[in-house]
């Protein structure tokens, strides 16, 4: 499958450079993505995942906590090729499951290399072609791989190491912490107490989870986050399932109805945000009856959708509070003690076992450090190109999915993209395409990648420093929106101005 060729001079040693037309990073539900569309688009074309971890799956690999599910529909959050038979919110296992049989049916597994790290990646101007370092887990060895293209389907987070705020006396605490992204095998919270700080999705799944053994699950938060709750069915996907209908057409058909509500429900979020506060806050008192203080603990100072809305299931996580397994404090820490937490107010919240979930430390490139020429690349300087490009680096495409509905469907949309531009590069001879500024864009406002105003959880903020920027057109910047992307992004013009092609061979390696 790859074509071996001589010691590439900048690695510096003497080892073999394997190379491949295509090279993809992670073999999560993007990588895996990537892996099929290529198969079924661009059949030709020699490619290898490599992947630090020793299976599939990265999100739902790595994350070992209690209750550990999706907060998205798995028609949506599932691909598009591939019918969802289950209920819509599934778990790790269930998704597990799905991908690997992606992987079977598909016969994916032969481009898979587990176990591999990639350290650094080296774009060469002179030879159009990417070549990255890895390190072997198993023996530390190192491999260098070169390719012409490079897709990055990193996913956004540092696996195995969670964001967790430095608080005082942290160290005086006698009981364990423990933090959802590198979950202790061994944690025992059968009878505990347990007090899980923070409220985002993570949160909301451990809490309900944790309740049903532990002696108590405290909740408590600085700030009040927005929940969605409801049946985990989805009424159409019941009446066609009821009518016999055939599940591929079930999936699409939920499919779309999903995404039709999902955008009817954002578009809402900004025309009307207190209707739409007002229903989510609704639902929840509802829920917890009405002496519960729902404007305490649920009501957020932001509008519905600046952050993440989690889909909390069959409502366990509220029903875990009205009987009384679970409860939430809404307050500051001060300090660390042996027993527990003293918060700000005075109030001390005693705990066997606290479960940080503070949530991410984004690595959007997954801690590659990227070079050009030897030159060291810093993605803050450059402008993306729709989210998934960058203004001056050549034959990279890079997967950032949606917050506002499933990641997967981008990771869908830019498969579908990378594929068209790879055959178009291989029709035309193009030995590179490079995302360039046109002439009406030189003078573009540039600006942080995400507007604070539309969508602004904290690991995004703490990221913006090594985030790419954006422009003020649609081009230019990722918009978070797939109804309008679904339709775009198969109609870019790839001969558009934006791109510029490099033509000619380039140096064989193999030659020299
Ligand atoms: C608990 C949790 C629940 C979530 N639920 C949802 C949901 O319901 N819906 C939704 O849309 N999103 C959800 N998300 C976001 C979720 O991460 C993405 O939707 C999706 O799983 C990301 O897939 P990915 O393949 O792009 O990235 P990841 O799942 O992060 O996978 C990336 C892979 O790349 C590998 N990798 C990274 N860097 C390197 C490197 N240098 N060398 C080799 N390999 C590397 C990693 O090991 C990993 O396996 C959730 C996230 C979390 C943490």
């Amino acid at each position: 499958m790859a074509k071996q060729q001589t010691t590439a001079e900048r690695t510096g040693e003497k080892l073999p450079v394997e190379h491949f037309d295509v090279l993809i990073v992670g073999a999560g539900i993007s990588g895996v993505a990537g892996a099929y569309h290529l198969r079924q688009q661009c059949p030709e074309t020699r490619f290898v995942i490599l992947e630090t971890e020793e299976s599939f799956g990265g999100t739902w690999w790595t994350h070992r906590s209690p209750g550990i599910r999706s907060d998205s529909d798995l028609h949506t959050f599932g691909y598009g090729f591939k019918p969802w038979v289950g209920p819509p919110i599934a778990t790790a296992e269930e998704i597990l499951s799905y991908m690997g049989e992606v992987i079977e049916e598909n016969d994916l597994s032969q481009y898979i290399r587990y176990g591999h790290r990639i350290l650094k990646a080296d774009w060469s101007h002179e030879e159009s072609l990417w070549t990255i370092e890895a390190v072997r887990n198993d023996t530390n060895e190192r491999v260098h791989i070169s390719a012409d293209f490079l897709w990055m389907c990193q996913g956004y987070y540092r696996h195995h190491e969670g964001y967790t705020p430095e608080w005082d006396g942290m160290a005086d605490f006698k009981g364990r912490i423990a933090h959802p992204e590198n979950w202790p095998e061994d944690i025992d919270y059968a009878g505990k107490n347990v007090l899980v700080i923070g409220s985002g999705a993570t949160a909301a799944t451990v809490v309900p989870a944790m309740a049903e053994t532990a002696a108590h699950v405290t909740m408590l938060q600085r700030t009040p986050t927005f929940f969605r709750t409801g049946r985990n069915a989805i009424d159409i996907a019941e009446t066609l399932r009821e009518l016999q209908i055939d599940e591929s057409v079930v999936h699409e058909i939920t499919r779309k109805k999903i995404m039709f509500d999902q955008a009817a429900f954002t578009d809402r979020c900004f025309a009307e945000p207190e209707a739409v506060k007002e229903e989510l806050l609704g639902q929840i008192r509802k829920l917890l009856g009405p002496d519960y203080d729902v404007d305490k603990h649920f009501t957020p100072p932001y509008r519905p959708w600046r952050q993440r809305i989690a889909f909390v299931p069959d409502a366990d996580l509220f029903e875990g509070i009205a009987a009384g397994k679970a409860s939430v404090v809404t307050d500051e820490i001060d300090r660390f003690t042996e027993a527990g937490i003293l918060l700000k107010s005075g109030e001390t919240l005693e705990a066997d076992i606290i479960v940080t979930a503070t949530g991410f430390n984004m690595n959007i490139m997954g801690d590659i450090a990227f070079s050009m020429d030897g030159k060291p690349l810093d993605f803050h300087d450059t402008v993306t190109y729709r989210g998934m490009m960058f203004t001056g680096v050549p034959n990279l495409a890079w997967v950032f999915g949606y917050f506002r509905a499933s990641w997967t469907l981008r990771s869908e949309l830019i498969a579908a993209f990378v594929c068209r531009l790879l055959n178009h590069m291989g029709e035309t001879g193009a030995k590179s395409i490079t995302p360039t500024l046109r002439p009406e864009d030189q003078d573009m406002p540039l600006f942080d990648w995400m507007d604070e105003n539309d969508f602004n959880p904290n690991y995004l903020r703490r990221a913006l420093a090594i985030l790419p920027r954006r422009g003020d057109k649609r081009e230019w910047q990722h918009t978070q929106d797939y109804w309008r992307e679904k339709n775009e992004f198969p109609a870019i013009d790839l001969d558009d101005e934006v791109f510029t092609y490099r033509w000619g061979a380039p140096k064989n390696m193999a030659a020299e």
